[in-house]
């Protein structure tokens, strides 16, 4: 049995940045899945609109070769890319200028779904927004998605609110998290809100603790002098771990609609307390055998800036109040690894004499790779020799669970653009959550510049600095090994 597919209505989305490398990459080749599954209707299309001076025909030829590259196995179906490529048109058009926007809004039709998908970079953000409405290609029906970074601290992301507010309504604005269209990430919610087994634990009384962890593989290679005005605050705490955080501590909504869900999440970021300076293990990965240190990436010999974060957060509710929250992501990691962790306490007594182990149930929810969650459970060791107890996983993973129904799951940007088509902004940042986070994390970036805070080092390809192990071995625990 494959996936259940239901189309959406027909829609034209512009891509402003359509000729570049997120378009490329992620959306394009995300569009032709879901046109491959059968959700694009006929009459639908996409249109790339950015500075490049080519036409339609030059557009479709270098989106074909995006697909060859980045499309996966699609990529032998050649009468199916040139049915998607006649959906594709091009305008050059000049963000900052008049160039090509009359030419679009001829183009733009007005009685179906109008999109317009932000790829570029926010300093643009107004200017696409004040030309979409005084050429009148964007009406009050229209949509918008914009993209990571949504700002940079609490005021940035004030002014792009602010700027985005003067022509768009809230439920126009789908500000994109690509970690919240994640199939675990979802299933985290039906696991939680959908069965009677969890949610009666999911609390101080049984959780111990819980580990988010995101770990790269990759350094900042040749994107150093950007990503050295950002850092893994800013550019993964701050909207991608926070959101996990935010799924797995919120309350449950009334019902999954988004502003029931939005509300919930929005109350974790603001139950969060400050965070204790020596709760935060920051770090620069140092130079390999073969590869650069983090400072030569930046092209920056004294930048400050961190690759590696770790931090240990609570939240401050009824539910949450003494469970500790570790979070850790960092580049040139061991493995390629996001998961989310909930280790349960263990029993305060046991029957079994033989066995003087501590054992904890330990649900594991993996983003990637091999998305999937299980269960460590523990039972009797097979064979004789009295009641010696082992964990072993209850494996729900996907992949297995559901055959070739799981094949099909669309990615994260595949199912996000569709919902953007269907108008569901349950699974993307609202507005106010944006600042919320912010507010949480402006005071401690802001105190590691008053200090000048340096980063500890850690050597590429491990698990970070040794001190983001003890910050967890202090309190008795550890860190899910990465493994991927
Ligand atoms: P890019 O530099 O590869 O492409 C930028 C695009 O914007 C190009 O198509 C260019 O023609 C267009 N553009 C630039 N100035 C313009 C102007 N004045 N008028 C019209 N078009 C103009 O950038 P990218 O990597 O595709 O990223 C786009 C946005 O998405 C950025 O905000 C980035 O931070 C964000 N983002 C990118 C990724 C990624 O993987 N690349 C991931 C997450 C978020």
């Amino acid at each position: 049995m494959v996936a259940r597919v239901i189309p959406v209505e027909p829609f034209d989305l512009v891509i402003f940045g359509g000729t570049g490398d997120l378009a490329r990459r992620k959306i394009l080749p995300g569009l032709f899945r879901r046109f491959l599954s059968g959700q694009m209707p006929e009459d639908s299309r996409i249109i790339g609109a950015a500075r490049s001076d080519i036409d339609s025909a030059g557009y479709r030829v270098m989106i074909k070769e995006a697909i060859a590259e980045f499309g996966g196995e699609e990529k032998s179906e050649t009468k199916a890319i040139a049915k998607f490529l006649d959906r594709l048109e091009y305008v050059p058009v000049d963000a900052r200028g008049e160039g090509g926007w009359s030419e679009l809004a001829a183009l733009v039709r007005s009685d179906v779904i109008r999109a317009f998908y932000f790829s570029v970079g926010p300093g643009l953000f107004g200017d696409l927004a004040e030309r979409l409405h005084s050429y009148k290609i964007a009406d009050r029906d229209s949509r918008i998605v914009v993209e990571k970074p949504f700002g940079r601290d609490l005021a940035s992301a004030q002014e792009l609110n602010e700027t985005l507010a003067e022509h768009f309504k809230e439920d126009q604005i789908y500000r994109i998290d690509h970690y919240l269209g994640k199939e675990t990430v979802q299933n985290l919610m039906a696991v939680r809100f959908g069965n009677v087994l969890f949610e009666p634990l999911w609390n101080n009384h049984y959780v111990d603790h819980i580990q988010i962890t995101v770990a790269e593989t990759v350094d900042v290679g040749g994107r150093g002098a950007y990503y050295d005005k950002s850092g893994a605050m800013r550019d993964m705490v701050q909207n991608h771990l926070m959101q996990l955080l935010c799924l797995i501590a919120m309350e449950p909504p009334s019902q999954f609609g988004a502003d029931a869900v939005r509300d919930e999440k929005l109350k974790v970021i603001r139950a969060l307390e400050p965070v204790e300076p020596h709760h935060i293990v920051r770090g620069q990965y140092e130079a390999g055998e073969d590869s650069k240190s983090y400072r030569e990436h930046a092209e920056n010999p004294r930048s400050f800036t961190e690759s590696f974060i770790a931090m240990k957060c609570h939240i401050s509710n009824w539910r949450w109040a003494g469970v500790p929250f570790y979070m850790r992501t960092g580049k040139a990691m061991s493995e390629r690894v996001s998961e989310i962790t909930v280790v349960f306490k263990d029993l305060g007594h046991s029957i079994f004499e033989e066995d003087d182990k501590r054992h904890r149930n330990i649900l594991s929810i993996r983003l990637q790779p091999n998305e999937g969650m299980d269960l460590q459970v523990t039972i009797k060791e097979p064979g004789p020799g009295g009641m010696r107890l082992i964990d072993v996983p209850l494996d729900m993973t996907f992949a297995e669970a559901l055959g070739d129904e799981a094949e099909d799951v669309p990615d994260a940007y595949e199912r996000l653009i569709m919902d953007v088509i269907r108008g569901n902004q349950t699974l993307f940042m609202r507005g106010d959550e944006v600042e919320a986070a912010w507010k949480w994390t402006d005071p401690i970036i802001q105190g590691w510049e008053a200090r000048n805070d340096v980063p500890k080092t850690y050597e590429p390809g491990s698990s970070g600095p040794e001190d983001a192990m003890l910050l967890i071995h202090r309190d008795g625990r550890k860190w899910r090994e990465i493994k991927g």
